[in-house]
């Protein structure tokens, strides 16, 4: 059996972004995906936000891919004509209570190396937008939108380009280590094995029971399997959008709140809202509609009664459960658990999109 330089299995945004990264350092890749098309997981359903860098512990992997892939992000938008806006983003404190949490947040991201926030009065705040309601708020103006699918598309083609073979309805079931590679077994149509040098696991809400399903790897390095899932559901808004740059609360415990964001056609949308479930399913019940209005309410009192139509959702791959403060990203090498050759890729939530080309820089390095 032949044995190629790499395996990447998924082709999300973050599979994308490595294997175009692998195959323009000159390696031979082959992506593995589960579905018939790419891009159909977590990169299909989220907020579609290029983040500043702004919410992450100092020194994290999350901040640090975060703030350079802000950059990386915008350079290759413009290099490779990907739709994307940088339209900025305010963030609220609603009441005097919320000040000391804004100011914690501009402490936090200056050391994270976000040097471009502009702290606001109520005043100067309503000048830029005059509907919203604040006590203070922050800008951020290098935060922005983008088209999430055109990106991807873009990745997909560069990677190719570059040789690598992205092939479609491969799920891979599970892996183990032999004398000539890791060999790994693809169900589908065409069940069959492949030898690897490499195998980067970047299966988004999959890559736990992958990482699991690895023989021999050490059971202490695995996270258990999430009993609970993070579903963050999304409401649209009937009529035009009333904000020109992005808002966002004081951000709660494990999310950033109910924020609004815009997609380029200027459409706004409320969410995502935190929605522990038992399985894995995306239907947007409307009445949450009630608390949504109540959460928006508080920095645009101006909602009109009805105005918000369920829209889609997307489950986070969280590696905690609820009440408990999100872990950093998790890479795992060798030396994790213990399989030469194998990297998971595990909890790649938000800012997973901003990052991906800065993580997948940091895992091919
Ligand atoms: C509600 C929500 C809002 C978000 N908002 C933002 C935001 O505004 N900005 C931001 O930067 N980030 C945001 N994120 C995070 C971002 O969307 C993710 O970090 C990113 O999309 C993860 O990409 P991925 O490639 O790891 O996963 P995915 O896109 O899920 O890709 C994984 C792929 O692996 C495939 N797969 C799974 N198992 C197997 C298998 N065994 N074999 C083969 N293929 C397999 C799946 O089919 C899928 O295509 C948000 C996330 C959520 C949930």
């Amino acid at each position: 059996m032949d044995c190629v330089d790499c395996i990447v299995v998924g082709a999300g945004v973050v599979g994308l972004a490595l294997a175009r990264e692998l195959a323009i350092r000159g390696l031979e890749v082959v992506v593995l995906e589960a579905e018939d098309r790419i891009g159909t997981g977590i990169s299909s359903r989220n907020s579609e936000v290029i983040h500043a860098g702004i919410y992450y512990p100092a020194g994290s992997l999350k901040a640090r891919t975060c703030v350079a892939g802000n950059r990386a992000l915008y350079a290759y938008c413009a290099q490779h004509h990907v739709d994307h806006r940088r339209c900025g983003k305010l963030i609220v404190a609603t009441d005097a209570t919320q000040v000391e949490a804004l100011r914690q947040l501009r402490s936090r991201a200056e050391a994270n190396g976000v040097g471009d926030l502009q702290w606001l009065s109520a005043e100067e705040a309503r000048h830029l937008e005059p509907l919203i309601h604040c006590t203070a708020a922050l800008l951020s103006p290098s935060t922005g939108i983008i088209d999430s699918h055109g990106l991807m598309r873009s990745l997909c083609l560069e990677a190719e380009t570059a040789g690598a073979m992205v092939v479609l309805k491969s799920p891979v079931l599970d892996g183990r280590v032999t004398p000539q590679g890791l060999e790994v077994r693809i169900g589908g149509d065409e069940p069959m094995t492949l030898l690897a040098r490499r195998v980067f696991n970047a299966a988004g809400l999959g890559a736990i029971s992958l990482a699991r399903a690895f023989e021999g790897a050490r059971p202490s390095s695995l996270p258990p399997l999430p009993r609970r899932f993070a579903k963050g559901n999304y409401f649209s808004l009937t009529g035009a959008a009333p904000f020109s740059r992005l808002v966002y609360p004081i951000p709660p415990l494990g999310a950033l709140g109910v924020h609004l964001t815009l997609d380029l056609a200027g459409q706004a949308r409320f969410g995502p809202d935190v929605e522990w479930i038992d399985r894995e399913e995306y239907d947007v019940d409307p009445y949450r509609a009630d608390s949504f209005c109540a959460e928006v309410r508080k920095y645009w009192p101006g909602l009109p009664d009805g105005s918000l139509q369920p829209a889609y959702a997307g489950i986070r791959p969280k590696l905690h459960g609820p009440g408990e403060p999100a872990p950093d990203f998790l890479i795992q090498r060798e030396d994790a658990h213990g399989l030469p050759g194998l990297v998971n890729l595990l909890g790649i939530e938000s800012p997973g999109l901003t990052a991906c080309l800065a993580l997948a820089e940091e895992v091919a390095g």
